[in-house]
């Protein structure tokens, strides 16, 4: 299909309260919004790279300028037929994967729309409706974070995952697991530790976790490999793998157990079911993370997560456990017990609410040929 008119939009969401994690605490989420055009169909995508360069080199406001400037003006007027291509035309541009995620994902949702199909079952997945997970920021108290993890088993979540960083380290985990002894857990560190912390995390070992994510540093696979021999609990690389390659070399080294992916950090949807396709191959277990996306964004991930190697409960999570007023329509809700149904309708079912968008907009471009 040809592009003809590319809409790119910074906006900025309110979250109900600050979301605290090893990378550094956001109070609000900066997004970047794609909106393709082709003849009379549309597509959406949205790349949520976080208002800072903390979780990785990329920044919301960088990322619309990228788009913008250089990524956008690429795909206008040429014929794209698969993600592949789209993908081949954006690569004289290194990296920016975060802001190519936004034009590949508006260009899947643009051709499951064009098919008239859910975009989970263009992807390619089986079933529409995926497990989730609960997960919990940093919290000010030990005990606030017992009756959050409470609430989340008595909701009957499959599995618990906590933000992990210091000052907010092993005392959680032993408090979590004393007063949980049958819980799945794991912690997430947000590449905040070295190679020089191997006790702390001997210590963690003991634990029962179902996996430590991204405890090392953002871009690494080397330091990951020596980590997981010395552990029993499989390593998750999160941050490292931010591409197929990546991937590739990451399963080669024998840096983690499992992966975690998310459009958005791997350059979209075309790179996440390669990575995925990988992983199926080498017998390496996956799941789908998130960036507090809108839901826009949120059921993109939910379309890529009904995937069959997607076998642990993934980061997605309802609209109001972020959002007030979700950005985009419709809301995310649990479609049963730690459970979310993708819709089966074309395209990836949601889109951003003009209103909403209007008002949360720092920036827009338009983009035609
Ligand atoms: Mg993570």
């Amino acid at each position: 299909m040809r592009i003809d008119v590319i809409e790119v939009y910074l906006a900025r969401m309110s979250l109900t309260s600050p979301w605290r994690a090893g990378h550094g605490d956001e109070a609000a989420i900066e997004s970047v919004f794609v909106k393709i055009v082709s003849g009379k169909l549309a597509g959406w995508g949205e790349s949520t790279p976080f208002a800072t360069p903390t979780y990785s080199p990329e920044w919301a406001q960088g990322v619309f300028l990228m788009v913008s400037r250089y990524l956008a003006p690429l795909l206008l007027g040429d014929d794209i037929h698969s993600g592949k291509d789209l993908q081949a035309l954006l690569s004289p541009v290194k990296g920016n994967y975060f802001a190519k995620a936004s034009l590949d994902q508006a260009w899947w949702d643009l051709y499951a729309r064009l098919r008239s199909e859910p975009l989970w079952k263009t992807l390619g997945g089986k079933t529409s409706t995926v497990r989730v997970g609960a997960d919990f920021g940093v919290k000010d108290t030990i005990a606030e974070l017992l009756a959050a993890v409470e609430g989340a088993m008595r909701a009957g979540y499959l599995r618990v995952k906590l933000k992990y960083r210091p000052g907010w380290a092993l005392e959680i985990v032993e408090a979590v697991r004393s007063a949980f002894p049958e819980g799945v857990f794991h912690i997430d560190c947000n590449s905040t530790y070295t190679l020089s912390d191997l006790a702390m995390f001997k210590a963690l070992d003991g634990q029962r976790l179902a996996m430590i994510e991204q405890p090392l540093m953002y871009d690494d696979l080397l330091d990951h490999a020596a980590l997981q021999r010395e552990l029993n609990t499989p390593i998750c690389l999160d941050e490292s793998v931010t591409s197929a390659a990546k991937a590739r070399k990451a399963i080669a080294l024998k840096s983690c157990g499992w992966i975690n992916i998310k459009p958005g950090r791997v350059g979209g949807l075309t790179n996440a079911l390669e990575i995925h396709d990988l992983c199926l191959e080498a017998g390496m277990p996956c799941w789908v993370g998130g960036m507090l996306e809108s839901s826009l964004g949120a059921h993109q991930c939910l379309a890529l997560a009904t995937l069959p190697n997607f076998t642990y409960p993934n980061d997605i999570s309802p609209s109001e456990k972020y959002y007030k007023s979700d950005l985009s329509d419709p809301p995310i809700i649990l479609s049963g017990i730690s459970e979310i149904t993708a819709p089966d309708t074309p395209g990836c079912g949601a889109e951003p609410n003009p209103r909403r968008l209007r008002e949360a907009c720092i920036a827009q471009e338009i983009i035609a040929r």
